[in-house]
């Protein structure tokens, strides 16, 4: 059942009416559905029950509230992590040191160190120096860093250019030409130990086609470094399956589905397979909760100005994402309308001639599907505080992050003596 829904004509999540966070937190709010989040990750589970100890590590980077990681770390998950802040939360919300896997480009030292010394699953190389720099680092610690390659394989995956990863131009991992040297490479390094390879290919994926092209040539892979001699144990594929932001458009393939692809391209690889799903697990579990501070004439349709904005929001002024927006006591009637935030900039649109439900000002509004690379991305831009967020299991809720004052946002910041009068 959908946690964000009607009854008795007001929305809820769960068995909680959304007025209620409203009137005691204010808006704009981030409300989370703790149900939501546990049956996204039981269906993965059970998706991948058939293979052998799968590591399921959840993508801190999609939602790292504490309480939103304690929430799945209550729930068996593992943690991919990319960078030393993350890896503290991961630790804070409880998941156990040998479920995390850490990835991204341009781990520094310190940031290596803290990993070693904590302890984790294996690091995620994405290129040789940065092997030569963990190597040093674990020979000064006197440490065994478990390691695996990224590799970018080269297939183009369909998704949006800025979240589209596994592209040849792309930043990410050594193409997969150069991973034999690079492993041949990497046994020679003192400190390190190999584990296997890794590949991501991207973000909101909506078809498994790319997926699989990614994970046969990581097959292939695997066996073409055997054959040199190297010890592969664990494959790790990433994350990217994507969620229904628009439910007129076909949904994305279910986890099941994605499990029996794996299940079929994997067999016969005699390894731990390991996964990063982010946006799947916390995707459709959030709502952005709004209200609408007036409604102003426009040239063909009106605009709705509401109280979150860009700077609560990114996803549609970075990617042009689409997200559903919907009256919390909707009237019955339509209206077409320019749906926008209070933020000087014309990108502050959440969404153009759409017909959503009939509003005035004072309405509550509720903007779906932001439980993934939302809040975490909000800025203070136009001295906005960053966004609370509330999580909800049945009808319990807490707020989980405070609303930031304004107080607490200068307050890093220093007049010098020499400004001052
Ligand atoms: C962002 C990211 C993920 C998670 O991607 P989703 O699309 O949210 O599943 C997994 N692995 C790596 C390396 C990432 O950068």
């Amino acid at each position: 059942m959908d946690p964000f829904h009607l009854h008795a004509g007001t929305a809820h999540c769960e068995e909680l009416p959304l007025r209620v966070i409203a009137q005691e937190v204010g808006t704009p709010v981030y409300v989370y559905s703790t149900a939501a989040m546990r049956s996204n990750v039981r269906a993965l589970q059970s998706a991948l029950a058939g293979l052998d100890d799968p590591l399921i590590a959840y993508a801190v980077k999609a939602n790292p509230n504490t309480a939103v990681l304690a929430t799945l770390a209550a729930e068996g998950l593992g943690a991919d992590i990319v960078s030393g802040g993350e890896y503290q939360r991961a630790r804070a919300g409880g998941f156990p040191a040998d479920k995390i896997v850490m990835s991204g480009v341009g781990k520094t030292t310190a940031e290596m160190a803290l990993a070693l010394n904590g302890g984790l699953f294996q690091f995620n190389l994405e290129s040789l120096p940065e092997a030569e720099a963990l190597s040093q680092v674990a020979v000064e610690l006197g440490k065994t860093a478990p390691v695996a390659f990224r590799v970018n394989p080269d297939v183009a995956a369909g998704s949006h250019a800025k979240i589209s990863t596994g592209g040849a131009h792309n930043k990410f991992g050594i193409p997969v030409a150069e991973a034999p040297a690079a492993f041949d490479r990497l046994k020679e390094l003192p400190g390190l130990e190999i584990k296997g390879v890794a590949v991501h290919i991207g973000s909101q994926l909506t078809s498994l086609q790319p997926l699989e092209a990614a994970f046969a040539r990581l097959g292939e892979l695997i066996e073409a470094l055997r054959s040199r001699g190297h010890s592969i144990t664990t494959a790790d594929l990433g994350g990217g399956l994507g969620v229904s932001y628009d439910p007129s458009i076909e949904a994305p393939p279910s986890a099941a589905e994605y499990a029996a692809m794996v299940s079929r391209v994997t067999r016969g690889w005699r390894v731990r397979l390991v996964f990063e799903p982010g946006r799947l697990i916390v995707g459709n579990a959030g709502v952005l909760l709004t209200e609408v501070i007036r409604v102003k004439n426009g040239p063909s349709h009106p605009f709705v100005v509401i109280d979150a904005a860009m700077n609560d929001l990114l996803r549609p002024t970075l990617y042009d994402a689409w997200h559903g927006i919907e009256a919390v006591v909707p009237r019955g009637q339509t209206m077409r309308a320019d749906v926008v935030g209070p933020v000087c900039e014309t990108g502050d649109c959440f969404a153009q001639a759409r017909t959503i439900d009939r509003v005035e000002a004072g309405d509550l509004m509720m903007i779906r599907t932001v439980g993934a690379y939302a809040a975490t991305m909000g800025s203070t831009y136009n001295s906005r505080p960053l966004t609370p967020e509330v999580l909800v299991d049945g009808d319990r809720w807490a707020v989980v992050r405070e609303r930031q004052s304004i107080e607490s946002m200068m307050a890093a910041e220093k007049i010098p003596q020499w400004v001052r009068r």
